[in-house]
């Protein structure tokens, strides 16, 4: 953030050196109140005054902050010096502070009418195995369930609830504020519309009660980490008999012992003898569907690729199937018996001294090697 291009916070409240928290607040409101991005939509100059105020208010009225801005300026409550950020979600919440629900910032609450309830995420961690072929999981999710005894009414069975006598079932009153007129939710009702005078003794008149409830989620094959499945109206009830919500699951795909998987094609990685590499030979390869076997060529060099079309993944979202690409990799053989080793000794002799045409990769190797030394002589 630079620090060379702002504007005094005290200036941009309009508020003197020495001005009390309370005239700060004032000064803050009538500011924020002025800019707010809802009374100003698109208009990026309002939201920026309306952030610089924002961050002028949380300095000044944070002592500390307060007292280095005033000895040191910016740069003594300049986030980067470590004073602490102003991340887009700090002014927000102060905001609130001092708001409190003038703009409804209680979220959903104040249309009047039963609100909805609210949406539950749930993490499913899966198999590679089930991601790939689809499975059908159980899953416990504690949630808030409409309550039996009353319907979701909340009010006791027989009675029912009446409407808000102060705000006439809007939910909202309107005040005057200084210059303005403002919408408030209502102090009786708290924004439902309604108040019941006799409630429900199970859900002590809250419509909902907590419940642990089984679903059964379908995962469709082909689904990877980051997916969400939606199950409409399984999320929490509403209160006062408003809609659910909905509950979405989240994949989350577990790590495999063989297979890695990117989108639609998988990996693995397939050890062979040295002894295979350099004469060729049928390697069992795993796949999901069970082992395949792959011909390996004579001469095949460690980090070979070889791809199996089709063995891979099928994307949930439709298209072709994807691949596996088998990474081979030569083994050194170890614990070798004296036979062994002594057939290894005659290899060796008989391959001769480096620079053969057995090694090309070592050959070429050793030239890159020598010509490196010999640029280094002066
Ligand atoms: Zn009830
Ligand atoms: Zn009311």
């Amino acid at each position: 953030m630079p620090t060379t291009s702002k504007r005094d916070y005290y200036e941009i409240l309009g508020v003197s050196k020495n001005a009390d928290e309370k005239d700060i607040k004032k000064a803050y409101r009538r500011e924020a109140m002025k800019h707010h991005p809802d009374r100003n939509p698109d208009d990026p100059a309002a939201e920026s005054k309306f952030k610089e105020a924002s961050e002028a208010y949380e300095v000044l009225t944070d002592a500390r902050k307060r007292a280095a801005y005033d000895q040191y300026g910016h740069a003594g409550v300049d986030p980067s010096m470590g004073g602490g950020g102003f991340g887009g979600g700090n002014f927000s919440d102060i905001f609130g502070d001092v708001f409190g629900d003038i703009f409804g910032g209680g979220g959903g609450r104040g249309r009047g009418g039963p609100q909805r309830g609210s949406d539950l995420r749930y993490t499913l961690d899966i198999s590679l195995e089930n991601a790939v072929k689809g499975t059908t999981v159980e899953i416990r999710v504690p949630s808030l369930s409409s309550c039996e005894v009353c319907d979701g009414s909340g009010a006791k069975k027989g009675s029912s609830a009446a409407t808000c006598g102060t705000c006439g079932g809007a939910g909202q009153v309107r005040m005057q504020q200084g210059f303005f007129q403002v919408q408030q939710t209502c102090p009786t009702c708290r924004g439902r519309g309604k108040t019941i005078t006799d409630p429900c003794g199970a859900c002590r008149g809250q419509g909902r009660v907590e419940k642990t409830k089984t679903l059964s989620v379908k995962v469709p094959p082909g689904v990877d980490t980051g997916d969400r499945i939606r199950l409409s109206g399984e999320g929490e009830a509403g209160p006062e008999g408003g809609p659910p919500g909905d509950l979405f699951v989240q994949m989350s795909v577990r790590q495999h012992p063989i297979f890695e998987r990117d989108g639609k094609d998988l990996f693995c990685e397939v050890p062979i003898t040295f002894v295979d590499a350099a004469l060729g030979g049928d390697l069992d390869v795993p796949t999901l569907d069970g082992r395949v076997k792959l011909k390996i060529p004579p001469e095949t060099q460690t980090g070979k690729l070889f791809r199996l079309r089709g063995k891979g993944v099928k994307p949930v979202r439709g298209g072709s199937v994807g691949d596996l690409l088998c990474r081979v990799v030569v083994e050194t053989p170890v614990k070798l018996n004296k036979e062994q080793k002594a057939l290894l000794e005659e290899l060796r002799s008989s391959l001769g001294d480096v620079g053969n045409a057995q090694s090309p990769r070592q050959t070429s190797w050793f030239e890159g090697v020598k010509n490196f030394f010999d640029e280094l002589k002066p």
